[in-house]
């Protein structure tokens, strides 16, 4: 993949800002990494949509190429969707916690259970297991068995018991010998399938769990968004187990389930033996699902040492007292850029205030892209001493940017203030313990 993107990325040709047509032809490479990787078609179609639109006129940094550039947006984004990365298991209620597995046949529930309850046991909770299967030959003998080997009690088997009687005996039990959590394991079938469901459901209607977790095997390609909307509408699932991440599967049945459920995936199951099974990281799976993990972490690079670059410069200039319309610039720039302010800009009074105000949303993009496009309409002269802007200047430089001379005199009294801001930290002498933060 890396070598088709590179050859496609050779050809994009964008500077400053990626244009619509570059950020197309990368995308169209993206969507095909994504089907690959076993992202479900519509899943995949609509991120790219999404994706396509938000990497529109975004900048292209110095040392890299439009193409990695993308990527670094289509790898943040499937980060973002993939999260969040912090899952743990809803079990803080009063006694017993019910937490039931459900899925297809051979997702990996039973296992999974037991992988849990091993867990929750090594975290000082007292959980107990008990299947519902009674579907499968020796399904419950099965759970017997990991409850053995994990040192968890199980349910004792009772034959010719139905799941619902199963599961009231279990709660009565786990209320009654004090257990803090209560693990259902589910039977499953090959194919979603009614029956299956309505049983699913009467068992969740009395055992009421504070967690119902949908297991899916990572190896399920396309049928994984059809899984995931059907045992979805048929009970209040509280997340995801993705089963098989230690196999081949490149991880694109998570994005299916996210997109689908909006649930959080919970856990990853990363093999056969119990103690196998690890917090989800939607950061590796989403460099796993691209296939493109150091091109993220040259562009995240570049842009470190951009910034860092960008410091230094104007630090250099704060020395001798100067901040033209080109520093305010590449201060705007920043503010767009890398999701807030530099350290530099965090601490001049001005840009303090429009910190905060973006981050109250009251500063939104489209202010940002105004300014730039003032600045873009001076001539070099104006840009390095705006004191020569007269009201001739401003109004061809307000036609040129599409806004109005009013904004074009609060672009300058914006200006004006973080040079005065400048002069002062000047006087104060501050430069020293600025470069000090600033290193
Ligand atoms: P169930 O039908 O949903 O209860 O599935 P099981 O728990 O019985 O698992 C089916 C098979 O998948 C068993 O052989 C498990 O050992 C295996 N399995 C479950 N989870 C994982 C996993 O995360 N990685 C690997 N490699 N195998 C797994
Ligand atoms: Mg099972």
């Amino acid at each position: 993949l890396s070598e088709r993107l590179g050859g496609v990325f050779d050809r994009l040709r964008s500077r400053g800002a990626l244009t619509e047509a570059d950020v197309r032809t990368a995308m169209r490479e993206v969507r095909v990494a994504l089907l690959e990787a076993d992202v479900a078609l519509p899943v995949a179609r609509k991120f790219v949509d999404q994706v396509t639109e938000a990497a529109i006129g975004q900048n292209v940094l110095r040392s890299v190429t439009p193409g990695q550039q993308v990527v670094k947006i289509v790898h943040d984004a499937l980060v973002e969707m993939l999260g969040p990365d912090t899952a743990e298991l809803e079990i803080d209620v009063t006694p017993p916690a019910v937490v039931m597995l459900v899925g297809l046949q051979g997702s990996g529930k039973t296992t999974t259970t037991a992988k849990l309850a091993k867990l929750l046991k090594k975290q000082g909770k007292k959980a107990m297991m008990a299947s519902l299967d009674v579907n499968r030959p020796a399904a419950q003998e099965q759970l017997e068995v990991l409850g053995t080997q994990t040192e968890v009690n199980t349910l004792p088997i009772v034959k010719g018991q139905q799941p619902v009687e199963i599961a009231k005996r279990a709660l009565q039990s786990a209320k009654l010998q004090g257990y803090d959590v209560l693990m259902l394991d589910t039977a499953g079938r090959l194919h979603v399938d009614q029956a299956l469901m309505d049983e699913m459901k009467a068992v969740a209607d009395i055992s009421k769990p504070q967690e119902i977790l949908l297991v899916v095997d990572s190896l399920t390609g396309q049928d994984a968004v059809n899984v995931a909307q059907s045992f979805s509408e048929q009970v209040p699932l509280t997340g995801v187990i993705l089963t098989r991440m230690d196999g081949d599967a490149r991880g694109g049945a998570a994005l299916s389930m996210r997109s689908v459920t909006g649930k959080p995936i919970k856990f990853a199951g990363v093999g056969e033996k119990l103690d196998a099974i690890e917090p989800f990281h939607p950061k590796r799976v989403a460099g796993r699902i691209l296939g493109m993990g150091d091109v993220v972490s040259l562009v995240e690079k570049a842009a470190q040492s951009i910034e860092q670059e960008d410091a230094e410069r104007m630090a250099q200039r704060l020395a001798k007292g100067k901040f033209d319309m080109n520093d305010l610039r590449s201060q705007l720039a920043q503010m767009r850029n890398m999701g807030g302010l530099g350290a530099l800009a965090g601490m001049m009074p001005g840009m303090k205030k429009a910190q905060q105000a973006m981050a109250n949303g009251a500063v939104d993009e489209r202010v940002l892209l105004r300014m730039d496009a003032m600045i873009t309409s001076m001539t070099p002269k104006e840009r390095a001493k705006p004191e020569l802007l007269n009201a001739k200047r401003k109004i061809r430089i307000a036609k040129g940017s599409g806004t109005t001379v009013q904004d074009v005199n609060k672009l300058l009294k914006m200006h004006q203030e973080m040079q005065t801001a400048m002069k002062k930290l000047k006087k104060m002498g501050g430069i020293k313990g600025l470069m000090a933060m600033l290193g």
